[in-house]
């Protein structure tokens, strides 16, 4: 064989990752279950590279060089467990599969471990972008084996996004460490999405403005700690004009917002590992309440709130409340990731991820270079509120927060985000919490046990009796 590396699943992802390979150099050899599209790849694409397109999958590994490497870029789920069967059927011990589908990381787990056995090298990496970021930089999150990486990672850097030169590429961690990360990214991107559309919804349903002069005020906020990809196209949606009515855009989409599962994902393994990702679990939620017709129309003439509280302040308090929740956002998602990296014993670089995330994806952001300088200045930071950058900024923000968060109750307008981006920040800080009374009643009803804040030791108070206090142990 003479390709470099092969592209397998040829719908726009996988399309514009040969593209862009090819761009760089890179002879790739190009695979689709449904030929046609191959043939479409190489007859529109042919000036831009060197494609070697190919029928079956016997032709496509035959036409890659020893040791080869292929990447897999199919709808994620059984479908990739197929294709990894049938490519591994034709391939030798040393050769790479790489699956840059959004699998669930539990699955790159237990096909890394599968392919193993059989000598053959499995990297899941993560890949953020879209079809742009696909043909133009991604961000690419590789997990799988540092001997993978050695031969495999210089491609990826070589294509993915770079800022300041640097390459939005690193090696993850071991086995499913890619796959988890890029969960974890598309979860904190759909906090932050929640929390644009809190902001948009208040400043329309309390000011009253229109979609384009709030399109206006995004893009301001473009200009500031806000900037970000998310923020600037959200200025882009607001200020679009349907063309068929006049109306603004956001007046004609169906409010029901749909998900491909990796929030719940995220959410789901967040309970397992007991961190409290608040903003994402709000967020993911919010986009089940939004699509609950039944519901929603049930509800319809439940009461809401008689007059309201002025905010004089509300557009520069909802920017702030507005970055103060994205901060608690972003935390809780590093301190997932720290978690999980522990767990599984990953060693992530929480500082690297966020030096991956700057360019390419779809939460890239100036932000991220305030983590990236956090986590440099203290790796073993127990959370990014408490990182001198953080919390100044959260010290001053937090005046205008609690006035969103009020505003927002005594008018009536959802702001699941910040509310609860704002319990967990007041919940964190506190001296002493309620949790105290719940371990009471745990021991009242189901003799659960305590601790003291005073001695060592578990107790039980015996509450059907003297209530007189017994130590356990
Ligand atoms: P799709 O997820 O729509 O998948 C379509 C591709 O999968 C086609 O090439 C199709 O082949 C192939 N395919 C499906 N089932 C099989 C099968 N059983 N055997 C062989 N091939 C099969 O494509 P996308 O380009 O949108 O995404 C590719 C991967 O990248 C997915 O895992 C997705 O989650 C992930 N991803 C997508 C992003 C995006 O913005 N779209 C962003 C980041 C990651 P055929 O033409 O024959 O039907």
């Amino acid at each position: 064989g003479t390709a470099d590396i092969g592209v397998t699943g040829l719908a726009v992802m996988g399309r514009n990752l040969a593209r862009n390979l090819a761009h760089h150099g890179y002879v790739v050899a190009v695979h689709n279950r449904t030929e046609s599209k191959t043939q479409e790849l190489v007859e529109n694409h042919a000036g831009e590279g060197a494609f070697v397109a190919t029928g079956t999958t016997a032709e496509f590994v035959a036409s890659l060089t020893k040791p080869r490497k292929a990447i897999i870029m199919v709808k994620a789920g059984p479908s990739t467990d197929a294709v990894i069967e049938d490519l591994a059927a034709h391939m030798e011990p040393g050769d790479m599969i790489v699956d840059g589908g959004n699998a669930l990381f539990t699955d790159t787990r237990r096909r890394e471990a599968a392919l193993k056995e059989r000598g053959i090298l499995f990297v899941g990496t993560g890949i953020s972008g879209g079809e742009e970021g696909a043909l133009n930089g991604p961000s690419i999150m590789p997990g799988g084996s540092p001997e993978a990486y050695k031969s495999l990672g210089p491609i990826l850097e070589d294509i993915s996004a770079k800022v300041d030169g640097v390459p939005c590429c690193t090696h993850v961690g071991a086995d499913g460490a890619g796959h988890f990360v890029k969960m974890v990214h598309n979860g904190i991107e759909y906090s932050d999405m929640q929390l644009i559309a809190e902001a948009y919804d208040l400043l329309r349903q309390a000011l009253g403005r229109t979609p384009g002069e709030l399109a206006e005020i995004f893009t301001e906020w473009n200009r500031g700690d806000l900037e970000s990809y998310l923020i600037e196209i959200t200025a882009e949606v607001l200020g679009h004009v349907d063309a068929e009515t006049g109306r603004p855009f956001v007046d004609v989409v169906a409010d029901r917002a749909e998900q491909k599962g990796t929030g719940r994902w995220t959410v789901q393994n967040a309970l397992e590992l007991g961190v409290p990702v608040t903003g994402i679990a709000e967020a993911v939620f919010a986009r089940g309440l939004s699509g609950d017709v039944t519901r929603r129309q049930a509800a319809r003439d439940l009461e809401g709130p008689i007059g309201s509280a002025p905010n004089y302040s509300l557009v520069d308090d909802v920017r702030q409340a507005l970055l103060a929740s994205k901060i608690v956002a972003y935390a809780q998602g590093f301190d997932q990731m720290a978690a999980a990296s522990k767990e599984f014993g990953w060693n992530i670089n929480l500082g690297d991820m966020a030096t991956i995330w700057r360019g390419g994806c779809i939460i890239r952001a100036r932000f991220l270079d305030r983590i990236r300088d956090a986590y440099a200045k203290d790796p073993g930071l127990p959370t990014l509120l408490a990182s001198p950058s953080f919390s100044e900024a959260l010290a001053e923000a937090q005046g205008a927060w609690r006035r969103v968060v009020s505003t927002a109750a005594s008018i009536g307008v959802p702001t699941p985000g910040f509310s609860s981006a704002l319990a967990y920040y007041d919940g964190l800080r506190r001296d002493r919490l309620p949790a105290a009374l719940i371990q009471g009643l745990r021991d009242y009803f189901g003799a659960h046990t305590y601790h003291r804040v005073d001695r060592e030791g578990v107790f039980h108070t015996d509450w059907s009796g003297d209530r007189a206090e017994h130590q356990e142990k």
